[in-house]
């Protein structure tokens, strides 16, 4: 990654998916701009960012597309160009975070969507208007966009939104030379799954039942991050890349495991 320069955006603290592959990508020599939510998350974000030396650390909420419109003018007026972006922004209110997903509000549903889904799309076009042939966007979905996970509910529906906006946006780029693809890792424990009920009833569930019987570690994601966002893949485009353990492929969990 020696050379390239890109955008992160959805680090809140050290345990964040975002932050592992951030540092993942700075070891192989990335120069990387992060943006935050609001000033609480930017106090936390900048000694993160200074660490690895990152230059660039700017104020973003999605739900104000002025602030993402201030954010790639800023990438443009400093950089001039932009080699990846990692979209690692997910929201919805955790009370429809638990119970039936047939009691999802309106307003709750719209929000979800905006900032989980639609998100991506206005920061895709807005990186690849900065983008050369070989740029690559990354987003970060979870197996509950295919399957029905208890609790997960709306957060479900604009995963599954987000996945299909990642096939049309890779078909709208692929003819300029910019990939597009999603990472789906298991169940991480950061401040965005603790908002799921039963969060830890999952993640107990899914390292007993996985193939390799464990969960995934921020720094794994950011190596299959690396892959996708470099020159290992550049014939990989439109594709939801499992980073699980393997739980995706299980049907039934092994009555062995059951037994323990
Ligand atoms: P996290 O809480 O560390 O990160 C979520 C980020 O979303 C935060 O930085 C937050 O500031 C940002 N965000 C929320 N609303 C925003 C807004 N309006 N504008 C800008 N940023 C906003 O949690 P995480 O688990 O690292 O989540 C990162 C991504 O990974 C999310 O898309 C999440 O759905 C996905 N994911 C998480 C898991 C898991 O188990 N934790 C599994 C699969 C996928």
């Amino acid at each position: 990654m020696q050379g390239r320069r890109g955008l992160i955006m959805g680090v809140a603290n050290d345990h964040s998916i975002a932050w592992g592959i951030a540092r993942t990508l700075a070891a192989h020599g990335a120069e990387i701009a992060f943006t935050y939510q609001g000033e609480a998350l930017g106090k936390r974000v900048r000694p993160l960012a200074d660490s690895i030396g990152a230059s660039l650390v700017l104020p973003c909420d999605v739900e104000d597309i002025a602030t993402v419109d201030q954010t790639f003018a800023t990438l443009a007026e400093t950089w001039g160009g932009l080699d990846f972006i990692v979209h690692a922004i997910g929201f919805s209110d955790k009370n429809e975070l638990k119970g039936r997903y047939a009691d999802t509000s309106r307003d709750n549903f719209s929000r979800t969507m905006v900032i989980s889904c639609f998100s991506f799309t206005e920061v895709a076009k807005r990186a690849a208007a900065l983008m050369q042939p070989g740029g690559s966007m990354l987003t970060l979905t979870y197996g509950g966009s295919t399957r029905v996970m208890p609790n997960y509910n709306v957060m479900g529906v604009a995963k599954a939104g987000l996945e299909a906006s990642v096939r049309y946006l890779a078909a709208d780029y692929g003819p300029l030379g910019i990939r597009v693809n999603a990472l789906s890792p298991g169940p991480v424990r950061t401040l965005a799954g603790a908002g799921i009920s039963d969060a830890r009833l999952m993640f107990n569930f899914q390292k007993r039942h996985a193939p390799l019987r464990r969960t995934v570690s921020i720094d794994e994601i950011g190596g299959s991050a690396l892959y996708l966002l470099s020159d290992l893949s550049t014939g990989v485009t439109g594709e939801i890349h499992y980073v699980d353990s393997g739980y995706n492929i299980v049907s039934m969990p092994h009555p062995e495991a059951l037994k323990t």
